[in-house]
């Protein structure tokens, strides 16, 4: 009931805006409320003056934080081990943010030869036109990085297993090389997720080894709808995160309040997502090495697979031993089969759906033509063409059957 008194059409205008009503206190949910802003108010000029942003313990404008942004950032420290959280729009954003952030002109970064191809191209393209260097290093041995690191290297990434061909590296080794040369590094953590190791806490003894800089494309797995674009980076040391903080403010980088209610919905459910997708990812992996037109399977999850040892140093402790991985990997096919053959088979597939991104509920496939993507050549990869899939969250062997009519379709051999 209202006891709002009717108003002349000329006091509408303002009664709409200014209106006296307020809801009582005291709504709880489970879902957090969606606030939005770009104006905060303030009560008086005095809040104006002394409200701080820099260490969110007040409100003063919407690029610099609401209830709902911080939520999202204090859950995304949990889920990787660390104290502060930047949110940005899209996973390559939490990486060129970080880059310019700590780059400056005359210096030099160095990054994984596998590295999400974006991340690659910024450094190439808009890094060099500020002057800052660039090399990409073999992941894979870490005495070329070692050799790399030079007194203009500032930032070494890391990526761990690397883009499309899957190679999980010594990160141990690497983060050890780059505390002792004192250059700061950061891992693009989009596969592991805060769930398959702990970027922060590398040897699991509350952290005594640990990367500087975790980033996350969130439009993988946290939003796991393929549907939301966003991207986090989170920190442990306070003086690193107020420099990228403030470098963030200063370029504008905010997210729309109805994503982040969108990756709060999905975050309580993300063990569970991750770890299903793993397994369908594994039993599938394991299918595509028995059969004879594949030469090789890239999932560091795979005895023989690059880097198989180091990921069971890292990981091979979560899910009580059985190690955890993405529900992502790739798959070479004989060199006899041409691209248009490729290509086909990737057409036949029906549940199996062309399209970027992973971490999403739909599975999902791409070929890769590799000679456009290395510097360093296919290291351990194996001559042919490459697929990657993305494992969703559809049944197993509705996949597997999926996978075996278009092989046979196609290659013209029986799916064993
Ligand atoms: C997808 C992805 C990104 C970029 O995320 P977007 O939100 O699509 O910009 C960065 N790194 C890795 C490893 C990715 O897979």
């Amino acid at each position: 009931m209202s006891d709002t008194p009717k108003l002349a059409p000329e006091a509408l205008s303002t009664a709409l805006i200014h209106h006296p009503y307020q809801a009582p206190g005291g709504f709880e949910a489970p879902q957090q409320p969606v606030h939005k802003a770009s104006t905060v108010l303030f009560p008086d000029v005095a809040a104006v003056r002394s409200r701080r942003w820099l260490d969110k313990s007040s409100y003063t404008y919407g690029l610099h934080g609401t209830p709902t942004s911080f939520v999202l950032e204090e859950r995304l420290c949990a889920l990787e081990g660390a104290r502060q959280c930047l949110l940005v729009p899209s996973g390559l954003s939490a990486l060129s943010t970080v880059s310019l952030a700590l780059l400056s002109a005359g210096d030099e970064v160095l990054l994984p030869d596998n590295a999400y191809g974006p991340n690659k191209d910024f450094a190439q393209v808009e890094l060099a036109r500020w002057g800052i260097g660039h090399q990409f290093y073999d992941p894979m041995s870490v005495d070329d990085l070692r050799s790399k690191i030079g007194p203009q290297t500032r930032l070494v990434w890391l990526e761990a297993a690397g883009s499309v061909t899957m190679e999980f590296p010594d990160l141990l080794a690497q983060v050890r090389l780059c505390k002792e040369r004192g250059v700061v590094c950061a891992l693009d953590n989009t596969w592991g997720a805060g769930l398959a190791f702990s970027p922060f806490d590398l040897l699991r003894d509350g952290g005594s080894l640990g990367v500087d800089v975790s980033v996350h494309a969130l439009t993988k797995y946290p939003s796991g709808g393929g549907d939301v674009l966003m991207g986090s980076i989170t920190t442990c040391a306070q003086a690193l995160h107020m420099g990228i903080k403030l470098c963030h403010m200063r370029l504008g980088l905010g997210v729309g309040a109805n994503d982040v209610e969108l990756v709060l919905r999905s975050l309580p459910s993300i063990a569970l997502r991750y770890h299903a997708q793993d397994k369908t990812a594994r039993t599938l992996a394991q299918a595509l090495q028995r059969q004879s037109a594949v030469v090789q399977v890239l999932h560091p999850a795979l005895p023989g697979s690059p880097g198989h040892a180091h990921w069971q140093q890292v990981c091979g402790a979560a899910q009580d031993g059985l190690g955890a991985a993405a529900g992502i990997f790739s798959f070479v096919l004989d060199a006899r089969f041409d691209q248009d053959t490729v290509d086909a088979f990737c057409n036949r597939l029906q549940w199996l759906r062309l399209g970027y991104s992973w971490g999403g509920h739909m599975s999902l496939v791409m070929p890769y033509d590799l000679d456009e993507m290395r510097h360093h050549g296919r290291g351990a990869v194996a001559a042919g063409r490459l697929v990657r899939l993305c494992i969703g969250l559809e049944d197993a062997a509705d996949l597997e059957r999926d996978l075996a009519q278009a092989y046979e379709a196609v290659f013209g051999e029986d799916w064993v």
